[in-house]
């Protein structure tokens, strides 16, 4: 008799664990059963890249002084400036500068120390092409300023989730006057170092 009952607590107690999973896993397929996808009809909407998205690197020939401290940051000596030495004025003589965007990862680190601020990060994240030899870009293919999604005619610029309003999930409803969640970089104030303050 005790053997009997012992049986059928187990079994109660299985079937109640049972419906437990059982009802936490529905809930979920039930929360995201109110959710509406949102999807962005790109080509004809874009979203807009952050202030601080690496895209494809801006080059300006006329800044470069040949130095190649972005060959010898980049983590796998990437960029190739071309230069010859003018034996008259002792100077480097810069021919091309090209990048293989191929093979870049977009580490930002050439951007980063280049010593004239000759190269920057564009927003620019469309470089998908039919011949791999096509992305290495040379220094007129650098030196195009991109196309800003915010300024092209042709598209319907929104708001990826981090920049949107509190609460809101959907870009396409929102009224683009409404504040986005968080500050832009240029509202952010750093702290004085504390050796301004001693000063
Ligand atoms: S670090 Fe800047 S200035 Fe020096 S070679 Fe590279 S791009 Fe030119
Ligand atoms: S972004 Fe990084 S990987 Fe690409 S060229 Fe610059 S340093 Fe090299």
């Amino acid at each position: 008799m005790f053997g009997f009952l012992k049986k059928v607590g187990d079994y109660t107690r299985d079937a109640v664990g049972a419906a437990n999973y059982l009802t936490q896993g529905l809930s979920v397929t039930f929360d995201h059963l109110k959710r509406r996808p949102v999807t962005v009809q790109y080509p004809y909407e874009k979203l807009i890249p952050s202030e601080r998205y690496r895209g494809r690197i801006h080059y300006e020939f006329d800044k470069c002084i040949a130095c190649e401290v972005c060959v010898r940051v980049c983590p796998i000596n990437l960029p190739v400036v071309d230069w010859v030495m003018n034996k008259a004025t002792k100077k480097k003589e810069l021919r091309n500068y090209s990048i293989d965007f191929g093979v870049c990862i977009f580490c930002g680190n050439c951007v980063e120390y280049c010593p004239t601020n000759c190269l920057s990060m564009t927003e620019e994240y469309e470089l998908a092409a039919f011949d791999r030899h096509s992305l290495n870009y040379d220094n007129v293919a650098l030196g195009r300023l991109p196309t800003s999604v915010t300024s092209d005619p042709a598209v319907i610029p929104l708001r990826e989730l981090a920049y949107l309003p509190k609460g809101e999930m959907d870009p396409h409803v929102v009224d683009p006057a409404r504040p986005r969640a968080g500050q832009l970089p240029s509202q952010v104030q750093t702290a004085p170092a504390a050796s301004e303050d001693n000063a």
